[in-house]
């Protein structure tokens, strides 16, 4: 329930809703020495608690808490505010941690993670928070893919690839999303419509699509990464 300052303009707020108190007590300091103040709740009424009375700016949420279903916390998280949310879940979890993310988690680490993955996780959860659409410019460039965005023209190494009215629509999808994961179900709902969620085998054909035309070597893609369970991650990168 303490908040730490390692700075004096205060850096993000950082609620961390987790029953183990080993973990809190590495992940507390670390945050701290990274400019991060940082809220600890060991049970999920207590991380609602501090959710609706500090308004923090991204939640650490563990799924298995001991007293709420940790994707009922991140459901009545999202009801309540626009803070990002990062689920931290166990092997075994694959399932409540899909839920979570449908529900409107933003991210999700699967333990153990390092602890440079968990902050390349908060800043890119950061970002998103303060500009919803990274696309809002003209263009979109990560890696050896442009995407001008006004007239859907899509470049890979400067030279132009054709897409699809489905592969650009899909493509887009993961670029407004670009860094985080996008669930198999918000991926076909968004491109294929919500009658069409349980249609795994259109997003896998159109994938490997995307894969062939945009990756340098599709066999071993790095932009479109495969979150296995969960969906794709479109991976940002410096040019
Ligand atoms: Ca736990």
């Amino acid at each position: 329930m303490t908040a730490g300052t390692s700075s004096r303009t205060p850096g993000p707020l950082v609620l961390l809703v987790e029953d183990e108190s080993q973990l809190r007590r590495f992940l507390r300091p670390s945050l701290v020495a990274q400019g991060y103040r940082v809220l600890e709740a060991g049970t999920g009424e207590e991380g609602l608690l501090l959710a609706a009375q500090h308004v923090p700016d991204v939640v650490l949420l563990d799924l298995g808490l001991p007293d709420l279903d940790g994707t009922e916390v991140a459901r009545r998280l999202r009801q309540s505010g626009a803070a990002a949310i990062i689920v931290l879940s166990a092997r075994g979890q694959e399932k409540d941690k899909v839920t979570a993310l449908d529900a409107g988690a933003d991210d999700y680490l699967t333990k153990p993670f390092s602890f440079g993955e968990l902050l390349a996780r908060i800043r890119v959860a950061l970002r998103h928070a303060s500009a919803p659409d990274p696309t809002g410019g003209s263009e979109f460039v990560s890696g050896p893919v442009r995407v001008d965005l006004a007239s859907r023209r899509v470049y890979v190494d400067g030279a132009e690839v054709r897409l699809t009215a489905l592969e650009y629509k899909l493509l887009g999808v993961l670029i407004r999303q670009a860094g985080r994961v996008v669930t198999h179900r918000q991926l076909l709902a968004a491109v294929w419509g919500p009658g069409n969620t349980d249609q795994m085998q259109y997003l896998r054909v159109y994938m490997a699509h995307l894969r062939r035309k945009l990756e340098r070597d599709p066999a071993r893609p790095r932009i479109f990464q495969t979150e296995v369970g969960v969906g794709y991650r479109f991976k940002i990168e410096d040019r």
